[in-house]
């Protein structure tokens, strides 16, 4: 991208349009309520102020009491199969809740919407409406073929949708972080993953639209924003006007020059297409956090290959070198499967030493659980015996939890500096916030208070959490972002 064109993006940046949010009080019309709980992924909770805010432009509110909603929404993870009977088991409940509001409508959203499509109305007879993650848009039109005594499904997949021009409406926030999706879909096609039939083919968004809404979550006060995209490193825009591309280390750093204060973080990193360029951009700028989530999924190259990951053992490990030679002290995150198809002890070893090798702060573990349709379940046989998966997972919980204790143990004396998200949990005189390692800080509250950056001495520490206290609040953040 030439200086010309950064500079104009730059500039439309710092001049921050303001956009109201969306009203939710409609005058001429009775306040309808929406209900959404949410599943899943981040993409889900991103996706459900996607729906919030199309339902607002139609005169819904949401409400957090079921009771008095018109409708009801499940937005839906498939990623295995507990997380689908936990909707099953959920919409037994909406069933009775039903009874006692006949009208209320129910509708399944989300990746479990996608992968079962009008099967959901046979197997769940409370459910009324099924959307698949394309489809919200069309929210609006389908409630209104429900309410004329109709069920009704919007499952299909787009090539070019990425709600770009939705302001979302933020849930459950806590006023000091919010996401922005960044793309939609993944063209990767792990052979244990749903996410590509669910969610469809890659596609990016408009840089100006992710750097108008980021601009306007500081406007309205907001800290930090998490860049989300099923792979980001893969994010690539094209001007029409131009044929410049962005890709996503630029786009990491004109969304970094909107402010200074404000935190910049991403999710998910793949590792066969994570760049050099990404890590200097982190090691350029302060405000983009050094913390990357880096999913391994297996330290057996011979189960990547099975896995179709695109990379090998080696090769990750050399990820993992270049991130801890460009930014020192990052903080580093992972996925991991164990019990996949064929793995043998010889495999579950040679996923403890990457784990080892790579000294991960925090892991998300699971064990295989096969997916209809992937090429995993079309191809392979699932033939670890349950006993043995969960004898590994629980080998992996342990380790995970020794490598998170030793990594906060090294950070006992340093100082941080915290972006406070709210009061801590434990004890209404602590507050907590995190690091831009993405490490969980707890400590007393002085007169501190959300969306304040401090800076925390680390006194004592748990695998989970270190706890500290202030040694004096921020300085006023430098003007520039660079570090
Ligand atoms: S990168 Fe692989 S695991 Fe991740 S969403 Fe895409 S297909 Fe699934």
């Amino acid at each position: 991208m030439s200086h010309e064109e950064e500079r104009k993006l730059l500039d439309e940046a710092r001049q921050g349009e303001v956009l109201e949010m969306p009203n939710n009080e409609s005058t001429d019309k009775k306040v309808k309520k929406v209900y959404l709980e949410s599943y899943g992924c981040q993409m889900n909770f991103a996706d459900s102020e996607i729906v919030a805010s199309i339902l607002a432009k139609d005169g819904y509110i949401t409400t957090k009491n079921i009771d008095e909603s018109d409708v009801v929404f499940l937005n839906t993870c498939a990623i295995r199969d507990n997380a689908e009977q936990k909707i099953r088991n959920r919409l037994r409940d909406f069933q009775k809740i039903k009874k006692r509001n006949p009208g209320m409508i129910v509708g399944m959203l989300g990746c479990m919407a996608e992968r079962l499509k009008h099967n959901v109305l046979e197997e769940e007879k409370s459910v009324d409406l099924v959307v698949g993650p394309d489809a919200y848009r069309d929210l609006p039109n389908l409630i209104k073929e429900v309410e004329g005594g109709h069920k009704s499904v919007n499952v299909l997949l787009s090539r070019e949708e990425t709600y770009a021009d939705i302001n979302p409406v933020r849930l459950d926030s806590n006023g000091v972080s919010a996401f922005i999706s960044i793309m939609r879909g993944c063209d990767n096609m792990c052979s244990f993953c749903v996410v590509p039939f669910t969610r469809g083919r890659e596609r990016s968004r408009d840089p100006h639209s992710i750097i108008k809404e980021a601009q306007e979550l500081v406007n309205n006060g907001y800290k930090e924003v998490t860049l989300l995209g099923q792979n980001v490193d893969s994010y690539k825009w094209t001007e029409e006007d131009s044929e410049e591309k962005v890709n996503f280390s630029q786009l990491l750093k004109i969304v970094a020059a909107i402010d200074s204060s404000l935190r910049v973080r991403f999710s998910t990193s793949h590792p066969k297409d994570m760049t050099d360029d990404v890590l200097y951009a982190m090691a350029e700028h302060h405000n983009i956090c050094d913390y990357i989530h880096l999913p391994v999924q297996s330290g057996s190259s011979r189960l990547l290959d099975l896995m179709n990951r695109g990379y090998t053992r080696e090769w990750y490990q050399e990820r993992i070198d270049s991130i801890r030679r460009i930014i020192p002290g990052c903080g580093i995150s992972t996925d991991i499967i164990t019990g996949f198809c064929s793995e043998s002890d010889e495999d579950h070893q040679e996923t403890l030493e990457v784990m080892r090798y790579s000294g991960y702060d925090f892991a998300y573990m699971f064990k295989y659980s096969e997916r209809p349709n992937t090429a995993a379940a079309k191809k392979l046989t699932d033939d670890v015996p349950e006993a043995v998966k969960q004898k590994r997972l629980e080998d992996v919980i342990k380790m995970q939890h020794d490598l998170s204790f030793e990594s906060n143990k090294i950070d006992l004396g340093k100082t941080f500096e915290v972006l406070i998200e709210g009061t801590s949990k434990r004890s209404a005189e602590k507050l907590y916030g995190r690091s831009s390692q993405s490490k969980v800080v707890v400590f007393p509250k002085g007169d501190h208070q959300k969306g304040d950056y401090v800076h925390v001495k680390i006194t004592d520490c748990t695998s989970g959490t270190l706890i500290g206290e202030v040694v004096h609040p921020s300085t006023p953040r430098l003007q520039s972002t660079k570090k």
